[in-house]
């Protein structure tokens, strides 16, 4: 017996060896960086790579609220939402994510993703009356996130070409039971927005949910940052629900759920990602609150981030580079090839730039791209100067590329 484990394991890290390999071969293994903190003030760095939107996971009043909550309530929730990990401030963080978002409820969680599980799972119903199965529909392009929540969902599948409201009315019309179409508000990658208002027209005509995920439109999108449903009058809807992450423009951690209040009751009851993890630290949740303040009483925040997402496009265009028209704060750049997406990267790393770069298997072959992100709080100087890097770092052959899917 002790031979034969140790031979299976034995098996098991040999086939993680040779995959590694494989990757590394192709110049597709990837490599954890630390990232150095910086003394507040150094200049030294560009971070067009992380999502802090707004530029406040550094805020003043953030980081000193993130502090307060921890010394106030512990390091740690202590416990899952339903034993001991619910405090007032989950609660209070609660109210004002959905008042902000103009929605009836809210249910915070520790990460966007277990959001995403926990909605897209709970919602899948059980078979109808009939016997029919529920039915999921996916938009190609949707984040990991809601991909594996539609994994493990228990229900049929479809997925849909990107953006598209007639393939989902298509595919509601042959589906007889019970449905959700599961959309990005703003896809991760190319930065373009789902046409959520047809979405709904749709769903409506068929009956069926929708659910969105507003990671990347909460604090950039609708009027003062509420968010891609709010934009799109979908916000508070009886059937619409969305989910949003607290870790990006509002520079904190955790993620929610947004919708009516028997949509959250049942969560509360059923998601698995809620029931049975840890609530999201009060540090974090101190920090989102903070932030939400700071969201409502500066929605220059909003109208800046998109100006400086504007700006990047308008100028990387206009220097023959093929990158998507920003619905919101992600400015995607082709590359030639997954190598030179890397090669880039790296060049703009060396003179002070941080890019975020995206290959296979993260995205389809042959739409290897650097993503950059907006930020509120960059000058404009600074964003010449990003833009004056990429370009002087670009490849040979990352001018004139045809655009892909989305582009
Ligand atoms: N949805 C989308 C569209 C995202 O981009 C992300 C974060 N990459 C998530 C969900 C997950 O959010 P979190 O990082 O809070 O888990």
């Amino acid at each position: 017996m002790p031979h034969d484990s140790a031979h299976s394991l034995d098996s098991v890290f040999d086939w993680i060896d040779a995959q590694h390999r494989a990757r590394r071969d192709a110049g597709l293994a990837r490599t954890l960086r630390p990232r150095p903190a910086r003394p507040s003030g150094d200049t030294s760095t560009t971070d067009l790579a992380g999502n802090d939107y707004l530029g406040l996971c550094r805020h003043p009043r953030v980081t000193r609220a993130a502090a307060a909550a921890a010394h106030r309530w512990g390091a740690g929730a202590t416990g899952s939402r339903l034993v001991s990990g619910s405090t007032e401030l989950h609660a209070e963080l609660e109210r004002s994510l959905a008042e902000f978002c103009g929605f009836e409820a809210a249910l915070v969680l520790s990460s966007g993703y277990a959001a995403n599980l926990a909605a897209v799972t709970a919602l899948a119903a059980p078979p109808d009356p009939a016997g029919t199965p529920s039915l999921l529909v996916s938009d190609e392009g949707n984040h990991a996130s809601l991909i594996d929540g539609c994994r493990l969902a228990r229900a049929r599948k479809a997925v849909v070409p990107h953006a598209d409201p007639t393939a989902v009315r298509k595919a509601l019309t042959a589906h007889p039971g019970r449905a959700l179409v599961v959309t990005d508000s703003v896809f991760s990658v190319d930065g373009d927005a789902a046409p959520l208002a047809d979405l709904a027209r749709v769903c409506r005509e068929r009956g069926a949910g929708l659910l969105v995920d507003d990671a990347h439109g909460l604090g950039v999108l609708g009027e003062g940052g509420r968010g891609a449903p709010h934009a799109a009058g979908l916000a508070g809807a009886a059937d619409v629900v969305a989910t949003v992450t607290l870790s990006k423009s509002l520079g904190s951690q955790g993620g929610a759920v947004l919708g009516p209040a028997r949509v959250i009751t049942h969560l509360v009851n059923t998601a698995r990602t809620f029931v049975f993890d840890t609530g999201l630290a009060p540090a974090a949740a101190g920090a989102a609150l903070a932030a939400l303040d700071v969201l409502r009483r500066e929605p220059d925040r909003v109208t800046r981030v998109r100006a400086v997402a504007g700006g990047l496009h308008r100028r990387l265009t206009a220097a023959g580079f093929t990158a998507v028209r920003p619905d919101a704060a992600v400015v995607s750049v082709r590359a030639p090839t997954p190598e030179a997406a890397v090669r880039w990267q790296a060049a703009c790393r060396a003179e002070g730039l941080a890019v975020g770069c995206f290959r296979p298997p993260s995205v389809p072959d042959g739409v290897s791209r650097l993503r950059l992100t907006a930020r509120a709080d960059l000058s404009d100087r600074e964003v010449e100067q990003a833009v004056a890097t990429i370009v002087r770092t670009a490849p040979a052959g990352a001018r004139g590329l045809r655009p892909e899917r989305g582009l």
